[in-house]
């Protein structure tokens, strides 16, 4: 039994009847940009979001350098986040040229912890990123407690969060902006590359708006440099017929989640760490992240792969021992418990159509290699 990390054709399968045609409308209309699937699902999913506005640009990673301009970070500003996130976050803070101060994650959820964040505000602080990592949001009562005391703004990294809420509240609504990507393996994902950030501020949505076209409000009067950064139109069909089905399937994500939670205890016991639910709102499993111990992660993923299991490793090496990131590699040894976990974890297999039959058939592999 082949079983994928993420299984993209299967879910092509299931929605063809609407995608095809999707597609298909916005060649025959010749609307490839800026057309009116963009216009549409920008509304839509700042509905789904419950934000004022939204703007679709063509990465995640650029929904977060967009923002982070948008909001006025310049050169030399200090940015916290935290080191155990994909590079994307910390790409976008050294883009315009502003100083990262990472925190350390809380044990549990593995999410940007709200102690670490307080002891490291300083003067210089114009900006705290949390990144609401494998689908499940940060504590963002503690997060906005805390920004708001000093009055930093906060930009929500929600590019793994599509639909994810705290307390009834989605993902990315929280902050000052929210940030997502559409990159085909997310929980909303185009057929290519895509994001979007939201924000109930006029101000920032207009200056993103711009910066994604050019820096022009009206075409051919530029009133900054701005950039090509635009959302395709062919994506933005694809998001639309997908958003329709995304609360569904982030619920499939979540009972697969707990069908591995279930097994995993039964058949392997304390051996391996389940992730941890802080059950103040939905976890849409972007990922499904066990921890074992670190001596036999490696052969841990090698063995499933033996197996036709594909496993990955989200992320293998913190942002602060990254060769991207020298002038940071002074700081190892500062965030124990990123740089321990990187060495412990494993994504098993993660999509709404896996059934319960594949995941029993994950699990008792694991307990076989465990117990070797
Ligand atoms: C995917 C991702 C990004 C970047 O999105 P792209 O669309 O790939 O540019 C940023 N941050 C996090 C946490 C992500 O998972």
């Amino acid at each position: 039994m082949k079983i994928n990390f993420v299984d993209l054709k299967r879910q092509y399968e299931s929605i063809k009847d609407e995608i095809d045609p999707a597609i298909q409308n916005v060649i025959e209309n010749a609307s490839f940009i800026m057309g009116p699937d963009m216009k549409e699902f920008e509304k839509e999913f700042a509905k789904f979001c419950g934000a004022k506005h939204c703007i679709g640009v063509d990465s995640g990673t650029t929904a977060l350098s967009l923002a982070i301009k948008a909001i006025g970070i310049k050169p030399g500003d200090e940015v916290i986040t935290v080191p155990n996130t994909f590079i994307a976050t910390t790409l976008a803070v050294s883009d315009v040229g502003a100083k990262l101060k990472f925190v350390d994650i809380d044990p549990h959820t593995y999410n940007m912890s709200p102690d670490e964040l307080e002891k490291a505000i300083s003067e210089k602080t114009k900006l705290i990123i949390p990144v609401h990592l494998y689908g499940q949001c940060c504590d963002m009562d503690q997060i906005m407690k805390i920004a708001d005391k000093h009055n930093i703004p906060v930009l929500e990294d929600a590019c793994q969060a599509h639909g994810a809420d705290f307390k009834g509240k989605k993902a990315g609504t929280f902050g000052i902006a929210g940030c997502f990507s559409f990159y085909p393996g997310k929980n909303l994902g185009a057929y290519g590359d895509g994001g979007a950030v939201i924000t109930d501020d006029d101000q920032i949505a207009e200056s993103i708006e711009m910066l994604r076209n050019y820096g022009q409000k009206k075409k051919y009067y530029h009133s900054l440099k701005g950039h090509n950064h635009r959302l395709d139109s062919i994506q933005a069909a694809v998001l639309r017929v997908k958003l329709k089905h995304l609360d569904s399937w982030n619920r499939s994500r979540n009972k697969n989640a707990q069908v591995y939670n279930k097994h995993l205890k039964k058949l392997i016991g304390e051996k391996v760490i389940i992730p941890y639910e802080h059950g103040k709102g939905s976890h849409i499993y972007h990922l499904y992240v066990i921890r074992v111990p670190k001596d036999k992660r490696d052969g841990l993923i090698r063995y499933l792969a033996e197996k036709d299991i594909y496993a990955g490793i989200h992320y293998p090496i913190p942002i602060h021992m990254q060769d991207a990131y020298k002038e940071l590699q002074e700081h190892i040894g500062k965030f124990p418990l990123t740089e321990k976990y990187a060495e412990e974890i494993v994504s098993l297999p993660m999509f709404p159509e896996l059934t319960e039959e594949e995941i029993m058939f994950v699990c008792e592999n694991i307990k076989e290699y465990l117990n070797k």
